[in-house]
């Protein structure tokens, strides 16, 4: 008797950071978008940010868009660590390539880490 099973490959993350993606801050109101390559594609990383009346940019997580423009994918801080809308991620329930590619910036201070801080009422 035989299973079938669906393969899962396991996640590879070869990532090599080109420009850095930029927050919005007072001189670029809407941030700046970086570039990557990452597992041999290349995809634009820009922060979801936000300025607020006094101090540093909040950064409420990222973007990854492939560069052929029609995937994009959110990355939000989600208890400790990103969740992603990628199907990988939802369907897999693993930490995806957007995910470990994201992780390994924040952790070679290559881009911001999330501002987690709870200091905004959640209106949900
Ligand atoms: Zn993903």
């Amino acid at each position: 008797m035989t299973t079938k099973r669906r393969t899962i490959r396991p996640v590879r993350c070869e990532v090599v950071l080109h420009t850095k993606p930029i927050p919005c801050c007072e001189l670029l109101p809407h941030g700046r978008d970086g570039l990557l390559t990452l597992n041999d594609h290349d995809y634009v990383i820009g922060y979801w940010s936000e300025l607020p009346a006094q101090g540093a940019p909040k950064i409420r997580g990222y973007q990854m868009t492939h560069i052929d423009g029609e995937r994009s994918y959110d990355l939000r801080p989600v208890n400790g660590t990103l969740e992603c809308e990628c199907n990988d991620h939802l369907f897999n329930a693993r930490a995806c390539k957007h995910i470990l590619c994201c992780l390994e910036l924040i952790a070679d201070g290559k881009i911001a880490a999330p501002d987690v801080s709870n200091d905004e009422p959640c209106m949900e």
